[in-house]
């Protein structure tokens, strides 16, 4: 089945539902005129269909492989990243001194998750690099940033993240990695790193990895760790490349999906690098990388939920089984209910992913603290939702495939083996709902209780026009609102986090609510409206049962012993 990149669908939601012209007003962004959003999305849906989308199975099949230290790509992923190079693709938010097009992260996101659709093993390239552009963007040296952003931009150079080791995964301050100063100016960079995505290709002339690692004068903990540029190879003053740096990739992993993304263990031996941000300011940097690939990581569970959902509506509507109207599956109803959830999700995890964006060029539009706090609040309902749908969708996609879904050739199945890190990424979904509750609380849940009302408001207008479903957003807003108070009165963090990740998914469940309503208004007696009508009264209320084990706590979670756990 060949995929579309959902173009008018972005259309829709970008000019109906998100407000996308309140960002082309601002003067950063005055260019992105609506025509200039449809030439770009239709430019990259091109690229998706056509050159991307065809490299997916390969990708599985024909896995990156290790060759004498170095890394072959699948077949074609050389081309399809030269292809999404050439058309400026990665350096879409990136500044034009660089390069860069400047164009708003609402609409790198869209494309982002075009891309994912697409091909996910090589989207992920691209991304990596975004993130490290950013980061140094924010926080390099002018002569890091004349040195790196061009080429990283035009695709000449590629990017890596590297945290983790093997004792610091989601505790990241536990890291051992070590740095010195070279006396130089630069830094002998030592230690090992695991997971590294993409951390070494053939395409690339250069790989340049952003790496956490501490000074011998770094209190231990996060608040002692630095970063580090560290290139594969040390380019000479003019650019070109000199010496291979004493780094290289030990091993890759051989991991359930996401096959043609070399994940790999990389070894550093005293490899040169440059400090970015100050010394022992190393998390600070490496969170505006991070907040850009949660973001994209969200990106990524939409992406796959359209493309698994494409698949499985053209699955239903070519498989014959029992008695229907028409003879397809399609007309069973609970084959019905499997695509209309994942539609609905989709559209949901889509609209909040995009709202998120929205906040963050309003950010950086305005330099507003409150459009701040709103990109910070909704960043982890994004990327976990947005990650969460893509692994139902595609687990749904499997089921209405029957037998199929289960068999390789289909490619349902390789959706939800390819979806199913996202989740665990960029901060796994646990820790990302943790953080919402605990951190993005320190307001006193003010950022959370805006939404609510603008929620409200929104659901109290719709009355007029729609009685059922705005009330029963209100509703379930209201439920939202007195949870969201017993939240933070609890003092006892393990109360928060006990309830951390119901919490999460029942406010990305209303979001999705608002945004669905949204579309219901624009589209009275339309399929919109339809769509919005079955996830109000069969999606939404599933926020009921979760704001109840919210409000539980801790005691019943912690209530076995360990021991009784075994038992
Ligand atoms: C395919 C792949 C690609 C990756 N790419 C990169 C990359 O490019 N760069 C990079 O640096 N890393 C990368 N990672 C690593 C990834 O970010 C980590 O796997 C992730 O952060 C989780 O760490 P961990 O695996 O050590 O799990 P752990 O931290 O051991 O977590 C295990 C479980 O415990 C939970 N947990 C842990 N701590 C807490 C806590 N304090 N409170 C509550 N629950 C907790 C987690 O939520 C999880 O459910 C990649 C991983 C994979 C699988």
């Amino acid at each position: 089945m060949t995929f579309r990149a959902p173009v008018s669908e972005y259309e829709f939601l970008l000019n109906t539902v998100i407000g996308f012209e309140q960002i082309a007003q601002t003067d950063r962004f005055s260019e992105a005129s609506s025509e200039l959003v449809t030439a770009i999305l239709t430019e990259a849906g091109k690229l998706c269909d056509e050159v991307m989308a065809p490299l997916q199975r390969g990708g599985d099949v024909q896995p990156a492989a290790l060759e004498n230290g170095v890394v072959r790509t699948s077949p074609g992923f050389g081309k399809g990243f030269k292809a999404i190079a050439e058309g400026g693709w990665i350096g879409m938010s990136a500044a034009p001194e660089q390069g860069g097009m400047g164009l708003p992260m609402t609409l790198t996101a869209a494309v982002n998750e075009m891309m994912s659709g697409a091909c996910l093993a090589l989207q992920l390239a691209p991304l990596m690099s975004q993130g490290q552009i950013e980061a140094l963007e924010h926080h390099a040296s002018e002569a890091l940033k004349q040195m790196y952003l061009p080429k990283l931009i035009s695709g000449e150079w590629t990017g890596t993240m590297n945290l983790t080791e093997p004792q610091a995964g989601s505790d990241v301050g536990a890291l051992s990695s070590r740095a010195e100063a070279n006396g130089d100016g630069s830094y002998a960079v030592t230690g090992q790193k695991i997971y590294i995505s993409w951390g070494d290709n053939d395409f690339a002339e250069n790989v340049c990895h952003l790496v956490l690692a501490r000074l011998p004068d770094g209190v231990p903990g996060t608040k002692g760790i630095s970063l580090f540029l560290v290139p594969k190879f040390l380019p000479n003053a003019d650019g070109t490349l000199g010496a291979a740096n004493t780094l290289g990739v030990v091993s890759l992993e051989h991991k359930m999906g996401l096959h043609g993304s070399p994940t790999c263990v990389m070894q550093f031996d005293g490899a040169k690098g440059w400090l970015v941000g100050p010394e022992h300011g190393g998390m600070a940097a490496m969170f505006t990388m991070m907040n850009n690939a949660r973001l994209g990581v969200g990106g990524q569970g939409v992406g796959v939920s359209e493309a698994a959902y494409q698949q499985a509506l053209s699955y239903a509507l070519e498989r014959k089984q029992g008695k229907t109207p028409s003879g397809f599956i399609a007309d069973h109803a609970d084959v019905r209910r499997m695509l209309m959830e994942m539609k609905a999700d989709t559209y949901a995890a889509r609209a909040i992913l995009l709202a998120c964006a929205h906040a963050t060029d309003m950010q950086t539009a305005t330099g507003a603290a409150d459009w701040k706090a709103r990109a910070a609040f909704l960043t982890p309902i994004a990327k976990a939702f947005g990650t969460e749908t893509g692994i139902r969708v595609a687990d749904l996609g499997i089921q209405v495939h029957g037998g199929m879904g289960f068999i390789e050739e289909s490619g349902a199945a390789q959706f939800l083996r390819d979806v199913r890190v996202t989740s665990i990424y960029e901060g796994t979904n646990g820790i990302q709902a943790m953080d919402l509750v605990a951190r993005k609380m320190l307001d006193g849940g003010d950022m959370a209780h805006r939404i609510i009302d603008e929620i409200e408001a929104q659901a109290e207008g719709a009355r007029a026009t729609h009685p059922n479903m705005g009330e029963a957003v209100w509703q379930a807003c209201e439920s939202l609102r007195e949870t969201t108070e017993w939240l933070v009165e609890q003092d006892d963090l393990q109360d928060r986090f006990a309830g951390a990740v119901p919490y999460l998914r029942a406010f990305a469940r209303i979001l999705g609510g608002h945004y669905h309503l949204s579309a219901a208004i624009a589209d009275k007696g339309g399929p919109r409206e339809k769509l919005a009508r079955f996830y109000i009264k069969r999606m939404l209320p599933e926020h009921s049962g979760l704001l109840t084990h919210v409000q539980e706590g801790a005691a019943g979670t912690m209530a076995l012993t360990l021991e009784e756990l075994a038992g």
